[in-house]
């Protein structure tokens, strides 16, 4: 392989073409494993040196086959997903890793393993409430996924491997930290559509090569020369975001996007994963307790003080005021998939989170295609004109 591009280039040459790069470790002898949403363990597969490809939808892409799988009333996003599956855009990995991520998820996995036949499929039965026992059901699982991937591959996952693999990824998630650091400059140093393209395309080759990589990236936005300029700073929450064009229709808006709590974003990558005696005591922990996403529900730490709504808020979204106070956020874009219920059914306690911490919001619902978001557009302008 001859790679010439370096740094934001070879981020958005990836993003382009997010298999590239897999077909080509594939046709060297590689594994590549397709994994949904964020929940599957990925030490599991970089130990087994197999490369892990998150499956993600395409915006610009009519879904034609997938709704003869799917209802039209369920996440767009998923169905894009096996739509890509159907048409055979996925056929050049070895197996899937799925999850319970979401009842449609859950559904869609099962569908997939019915219609793709993947050589290895594992679906993984995430608990939904963060109790002892669900840590340890969770902790079952991955035990029962890392024996069915040794013996897909024939290999040992050793101590040793594993260890080895949580620091590469732990490496990773810090070099994350680091990049969305030169956000926190006002104005920041990269774009907020540039920071998703290099989350898309961290999720596409192998974790080894995106450290190298991200730290291209990291020298190279450090010293631009070609600021951005000074706008209203806004994060975005919610739903899967996979694409640059909402993030580019909302900063050419007049914004500048310098933080997200999204699964393509620091949800994916801000919590490390603590080294235990028993290795999977900490990955059962980071992927099931850390992970930040509404279809898991978590019981509000109260302390002594009687309970109280706004202390149930301020338990469970706490970790976005410290994004707003860091990144010096003037608002917040709330957004969700169409028929996606899990945020859907989180809007309303965040947006009383927001308005009780007194930052400005909106909340813009879309169909997960390019074609429905020139009508967001005026609504977001609108919203940054109330933000002076
Ligand atoms: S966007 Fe919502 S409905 Fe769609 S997969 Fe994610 S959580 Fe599930």
């Amino acid at each position: 392989m001859v790679v010439n591009r370096k740094g934001i280039e070879r981020i958005k040459e990836i993003y382009q073409d997010r298999a590239s790069r897999a077909q080509e470790l594939k046709a060297g002898g590689k594994q590549v494993m397709g994994y949904l949403c964020i929940y599957p363990v990925l030490e599991m597969l970089t130990a087994l040196d197999i490369v892990p490809f998150r499956i993600l939808g395409q915006m610009s892409e009519p879904i034609t086959k997938a709704d003869a799988c799917l209802p039209t009333i369920v996440c767009p996003f998923i169905r894009s997903t096996l739509d890509l599956g159907l048409k055979g855009k996925y056929d050049f990995m070895d197996g899937v890793v799925m999850a319970h991520v979401c009842d449609v998820g859950e559904k869609t996995s099962h569908i997939w393993r019915t219609y793709l036949n993947p050589p290895y499929y594992y679906f993984l039965d995430v608990p939904h409430t963060t109790h002892l026992a669900a840590q340890e059901q969770m902790k079952e699982q991955i035990k029962t996924l890392r024996q069915t991937l040794e013996d897909f591959t024939g290999k040992k996952i050793t101590a040793a491997k594993l260890k080895q693999a949580i620091d590469l990824h732990n490496q990773q998630r810090a070099l994350v930290r680091e990049l969305y650091d030169l956000r926190k400059p006002d104005p920041p140093l990269i774009s907020g559509a540039e920071t998703l393209q290099t989350m898309v395309a961290l999720m596409s080759i192998p974790v080894a090569e995106g450290n190298d990589l991200l730290k291209q990236v990291i020298s190279e936005v450090k010293q631009r020369k070609n600021k951005l300029s000074k706008k209203p700073r806004l994060l975005i929450w919610g739903s899967i975001i996979d694409n640059v064009a909402l993030v580019e229709m909302i900063e050419s808006a007049g914004a500048n996007v310098v933080m997200d709590d999204i699964c393509v974003g620091s949800r994916a990558f801000f919590p490390a994963v603590a080294q235990t005696d028993d290795p999977l005591d900490g990955l059962a922990y980071r992927y099931l307790v850390e992970l930040k996403c509404p279809r898991t529900f978590r019981e509000a730490t109260y302390g002594e003080t009687k309970k109280d709504y706004i202390q149930d808020l301020e338990s469970r979204f706490g970790y976005i005021k410290e994004y707003i106070r860091d990144w010096n956020v003037n608002g917040v874009i709330l957004q969700a998939v169409r028929y996606c219920d899990i945020h859907g059914y989180e809007v309303p306690a965040v947006r009383d989170y927001l308005d009780h911490i007194g930052t400005p919001h909106i909340y813009l619902e879309h169909d997960y295609s390019e074609a429905a978001l020139a009508p967001l557009r005026t609504r977001v302008q609108a919203f940054l004109e109330l933000l002076g």
